[in-house]
């Protein structure tokens, strides 16, 4: 089994420092296979070790959340920033929880964390067409065009080499859509709208990887099981 120093763990999933591991087992208590240690330099199994008398957090995790506005999704900004919403023992972890890509400030709705590097990036290349569904409300009304244009994978957005991947739209009413899009281009659902005279007025994402929101509030995650995205 892979072993590692007990400080490793506390200080990697956030629960203290490297250099305060002594103190935080001294406050705290910690076991390994149900024996209380106190030296930090005690190698053990993460799935062995208990912090009173609880399982460790996972080693790495997988966080589905619902965005409200105003949040960013950056860790260098000044403003709120995504991270504050999720518990202080998860924003310092090490590796960092980073979003697997990002919604602008005033777009709300579903994002994904992860410390997983190769999960995020695996999520994020373009090459894999993950499916990305946004309820949009619209200034003005559509023009009637939208639909054939948007699946025609002909729009060549400006700054753009290559043109856009075909996107589904699905009307609910002259003002409000459902875009199902399989890139994630910077601004792109705006700019899609833009192109076609009209301005989006308030975005919302409803899907993302076919992970749904469902009844989870604003502000609110959960933690999704890692493997989800392995077949
Ligand atoms: N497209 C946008 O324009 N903004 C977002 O936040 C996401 C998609």
């Amino acid at each position: 089994f892979n072993m590692k120093r007990v400080d490793a763990y506390l200080s990697s999933l956030g629960y203290c420092s490297r250099s305060e591991a002594r103190k935080f087992m001294k406050q705290n208590e910690i076991t390994v296979l149900d024996k209380r240690v106190f030296n930090p330099s005690t190698k053990a199994s993460h799935k062995d070790i208990k912090v009173n008398q609880e399982a460790l957090d996972s080693e790495k995790l997988l966080i589905l959340l619902n965005k409200p506005k105003d949040y960013i999704c950056s860790h260098n900004d000044a403003g709120k920033l995504i991270y504050s919403l999720l518990p202080k023992r998860w924003q310092n972890r090490n590796p960092k929880i980073s979003t697997i890509g990002r919604l602008d400030i005033d777009t709300t709705g579903l994002i994904l964390l992860t410390d997983d590097g190769e999960l995020n990036h695996r999520l994020t290349s373009p090459k894999k067409d993950i499916k990305k569904i946004y309820e949009v409300t619209l200034l003005n009304p559509l023009n009637g065009d939208e639909k054939e244009l948007f699946s025609s994978g002909t729009i060549l957005l400006n700054g753009e080499d290559k043109p856009l991947k075909p996107a589904k739209l699905t009307i609910i009413n002259d003002t409000l859509v459902h875009l199902e899009i399989v890139e994630g281009k910077y601004h792109q659902v705006k700019r899609m709208f833009a192109y076609t005279k009209n301005k989006v007025i308030k975005l919302h994402r409803v899907s993302f990887a076919d992970t749904f929101l469902e009844d989870l509030k604003e502000g609110s995650f959960k933690e999704l099981d890692i493997n989800l995205f392995i077949d």
